[in-house]
């Protein structure tokens, strides 16, 4: 019922997703109505039909899990529906688990404690630092880990993982991939190196966190046998992930916190730690976190995320054509141009700083992008033309309008006519 109120007829106005011709998704935006954000790959605004959501938890508010109360049972049920509406999301197996986190960073990061000790695991350069990083970690059980060269195109990826699993030491092995590139917007052929992985008997990650923003994922339908993402990107608020998957690994690792709920019985010699999905939820879990966030899934869900993303590919191209048209422009990638991406990217301006281009776009034309090279340094140095250090990226959302991307070309045309 809540998802049916948050998908409405459509009306104009600022922070308004038209989706088709009929449809609006509103967010909760404080913006100025001329503001024009593309910067939804660092963090989305809000859904109002999120927003209702948590109104009508907050009276219920409790620790779930706990309290033998009234508010504490309607929480337990609310912390427990989101869990089942995330496994929908990500089209979860029966048997695979659904862990609550702070966000993709730290779902990595306990996978990275969890997978089998001495583990091999297999990662492309090309991956945001939160996917890159957690396996040579302090804390982290993986052995070798195997950072594979930026691939010239996706065949490319797919060959290269192919050969590192082959020639990997034997047993446990884990090839760790982004879903889209948070530089980029390039997808990376998820399905085609699932296949290598298993073929290999080794497991894939896929880092989805900028992925299900834009497009429908699925554990089921992909064979990935780990997903992970942050519920800031999907329009809730901060403070809530996910990392969904196989149970086994998480099921065998102690837990990287320690503490209440991850405990079944702690004795003067002993701990009994929690079967999943508790074991790895220690401390009080956040649950409006995990409604906020299971919230805007069935959104998304009820929406219909591929006319979400067919809206989202039309701005993305008039985008990409009228910086394509811009003298001293170029946008950043790895592989074609036509190569399918999501709604982000990243470019550069000849004779400009992107700090400044980024500066002069927020504050002369009301366009907030990002600059700099994005946690996903060793990609986006790569990309980088010479003369550049950083680069500019404009994301977009369901808040992003025709006139927005108009505006930002046109911004962008200037400052590059301009010059230094
Ligand atoms: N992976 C990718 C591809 C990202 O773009 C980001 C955030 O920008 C992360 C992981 C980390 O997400 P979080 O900061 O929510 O943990």
């Amino acid at each position: 019922a809540r998802a049916a109120s948050a998908v409405g007829p459509a009306t104009a106005g600022p922070g308004v997703g038209v989706v088709g011709a009929d449809v609006r998704i509103p967010l909760v935006t404080g913006e100025r109505a001329t503001y024009a954000n593309f910067d939804y790959a660092a963090s989305a605004p809000c859904l109002t039909a999120v927003r209702e959501v948590l109104d009508a938890a907050l009276p219920y508010y409790a620790s779930v899990h706990r309290g033998a109360g009234y508010h504490s049972q309607v929480s337990t049920d609310a912390y427990e529906q989101a869990r089942r509406s995330v496994a929908r999301f990500v089209g979860a197996r029966h048997n695979d688990a659904v862990v609550f986190v702070r966000g993709t960073t730290d779902a990595l990061n306990l996978l990275a404690r969890s997978v089998p000790r001495d583990c091999t695991v297999v990662v492309f350069s090309a991956e945001h630092h939160a996917s890159l990083l957690p396996w040579q970690h302090r804390g982290s059980r993986a052995g070798q880990v195997i950072r594979l060269p930026l691939p010239h195109s996706p065949s490319a990826a797919v060959a290269a993982a192919r050969e590192a699993l082959r020639t990997a030491p034997e047993g446990p092995r884990l090839l760790c991939v982004t879903g889209a590139s948070n530089v980029t917007g390039e997808i990376w052929p998820i399905e085609e190196l699932t296949a290598v992985a298993h073929t290999a008997g080794a497991r894939i990650v896929v880092d989805a966190a900028q992925l299900v923003p834009h497009r429908a994922f699925s554990l089921a339908a992909t064979g990935a046998d780990y997903v992970a993402f942050s519920g800031h990107k999907l329009y809730a608020p901060f403070g809530a992930g996910v990392l969904a998957g196989r149970t086994d690994w998480l099921q065998a690792a102690t837990p990287y916190l320690a503490g209440g709920g991850a405990t079944g019985s702690v004795t003067e010699h002993d701990v009994r730690w929690n079967d999943l999905p508790a074991r790895h939820e220690a401390g009080s879990p956040n649950v409006l976190g995990a409604v906020a966030l299971a919230a805007a899934c069935d959104v998304l869900t009820e929406a219909g995320q591929e006319r979400l993303h067919a809206r989202e590919q039309a701005l993305l191209g008039r985008l990409r054509a009228g910086l394509a048209e811009t003298e001293g422009v170029r946008d950043l990638a790895l592989w074609d141009a036509d190569h399918p991406r999501v709604g982000i990217v990243s470019f550069v301006v000849d004779g400009l700083p992107a700090d400044l281009v980024a500066a002069a776009l927020s504050a002369e034309y009301g366009i907030g992008v990002r600059d700099g090279l994005f946690c996903a340094h060793l990609l986006t140095r790569h990309l980088l033309p010479e003369g550049h250090d950083q680069a500019v990226r404009a994301s977009l959302g369901l808040g992003t309008t025709e006139e927005h991307v108009d505006r930002l070309v046109e911004a962008v045309a200037r400052l590059a006519a301009q010059g230094p």
